[in-house]
């Protein structure tokens, strides 16, 4: 068996199942957030009774992160629903944007969208957050509210995406049932070349595929080439699954996942015991590929959508309005460095925002340091504005007060992971999916340009 079909037999009570084979999975954890919350609340009351009670609070995660610094009353009165539910039920892993369990949520604009609104049990952006908070243990199946939950595949995980009528029953039962996906193999070999970064990887995936390309299936990451990513690298890798219709995305165990879970699920207080998944020997693939890394380039995703593959090299006349570093897939520590390394010094010709993913994101730029300043303050001095309310910000374009979002017709070069038409705002702009490094370059000219020549090489 794939990866996949062990984690669902696993999951099912089986010995074996095999690919279009539904099975009743009992699920590990549940995630849901603000947007989605609401309605999968609404649902669970209403086929389990307004008293019910769900199956176990402490497999419930709820992470307010979409709509959330906007003055928009509905938008914040969704955090004060979570927050009643969440009183209701006992449930444990809450990661509330105030302190006070019985308070109410409202962002206070004249305060401006620059400076932390939030308190310290905010945890920013659901796939990012359920990592750094230790909820995506090896071996386990996560279900979430939201279509990039694969992410949590990086950690060899089944993590996948479901709508609010499949969670509300989750909710009542802690079981689903799933259709087994056939499994797409990529297998990866080599090894990054200079300048090129994860997101170029799943942007030649995606592109070899097209957005269509997986739809209902699994898509396994695996070879010496996957072992040599780090755990953000296979994270902004799994996340992008959905963006070629894949049920999920999975990476094999090794010691750096045993690393960082072990570190987050001590860090976070969540249950630390897990049990991965190791390959078999009789794996059968749907599609097998080998990717050879070291063949990569800086790649672009044009408009309208994530399979519009093209080589930043290639997309010089491509003048920008725009460019947007964050979201689950872009809005890491690490995605940050390599925007810093490449803005060092100099200043951005157009419009450039930041969004950090988490709080955790925040801490850690505003205390690095790079040539005897802190990251954060390299990012600023170059004019990118950077807000500290971490969260998903413009990447699903949000209420119209939604920072960095995309209220014109507007030419935007993002970290971000979906491009379709309206995703950033305005229906007429045109949004272009590229690594960090591809996406500070292009600030710094206004055009789409390779990073090669922008990276430092020391
Ligand atoms: S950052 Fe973007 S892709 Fe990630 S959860 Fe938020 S809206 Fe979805």
């Amino acid at each position: 068996m794939t990866l996949t079909e062990k984690l669902l037999a696993r999951a099912g009570g089986k010995a074996r199942v095999a690919p279009g084979e539904n099975v009743w999975v009992k699920v590990d954890v549940l995630m849901t957030h603000d947007v989605c919350g609401p309605g999968t609340i609404g649902v669970f009351h209403r086929e389990f009774g307004r008293a019910a009670k769900v199956w176990d609070p402490s497999r419930i995660v709820i992470i307010p992160d979409h709509y959330i610094f906007t003055a928009d009353a509905l938008s914040n009165r969704n955090v004060d629903i979570l927050r009643e539910f969440v009183r209701e039920q006992g449930i444990r892993w809450f990661y509330d944007v105030i302190d006070d369990a019985n308070g109410a949520w409202k962002f206070d604009a004249a305060k401006g969208p620059l400076k932390r609104q939030y308190g310290a049990s905010f945890a920013g952006v659901c796939h990012t957050a359920l990592a750094a908070r230790g909820h995506t243990r090896p071996g386990e199946v996560l279900l979430g509210t939201d279509s990039h939950t694969c992410m949590a595949g990086a950690f060899n995980l089944f993590a996948t995406g479901i709508g609010n009528t499949d969670a509300g029953f989750v909710m009542g039962t802690g079981k689903l049932l799933l259709k087994t996906p056939e499994t797409m193999r990529f297998r990866l070999e080599g090894t990054l070349p200079f300048g090129v970064m994860a997101k170029d990887v799943i942007l030649h995936v995606i592109g070899e595929i097209g957005f269509d390309g997986a739809t209902y299936r699994a898509m396994q990451f695996d070879g010496a080439g996957a072992r040599s990513l780090s755990m953000d690298d296979r994270m902004t890798i799994a996340n992008m699954a959905i963006e070629a219709g894949g049920k999920n995305g999975i990476f094999e165990y090794d010691e750096k996942t045993k690393a960082y879970v072990e570190e987050r699920t001590r860090a976070g207080g969540t249950r630390a015991e897990f049990e991965p998944v190791e390959p078999d020997r009789d794996q059968e693939f749907v599609h097998d590929q080998t990717i050879d890394l070291s063949k990569i380039e800086p790649t672009v995703a044009k408009h309208p959508d994530p399979g519009q593959r093209a080589l930043a090299r290639d997309c010089g006349d491509i003048v920008l309005d725009r460019a947007y570093i964050g979201s689950c897939t872009g809005g890491k520590t690490s995605d940050f460095l390599a925007f810093a390394r490449v803005v060092k010094g100099k200043r951005v010709k157009i419009g450039t925002f930041g969004v950090p993913a988490t709080p955790e994101v925040v801490r850690e730029l505003q205390t690095l340091q790079m040539d005897g300043r802190s990251v954060w303050r390299v990012l600023e001095e170059a004019g990118v504005q950077m807000t500290e309310n971490a969260s998903c910000a413009a990447c699903l374009g949000g209420p119209s007060d939604t920072f960095g979002r995309l209220n014109r017709p507007m030419n935007c070069i993002t970290a971000t992971n979906r491009n379709f038409p309206g995703r950033m705002g305005h229906k007429e702009s045109r949004v272009y999916l590229a690594s960090p490094y591809t996406v500070a370059a292009s600030a710094l000219t206004g055009r789409i340009t390779d990073p090669r020549e922008y990276v430092p090489t020391s």
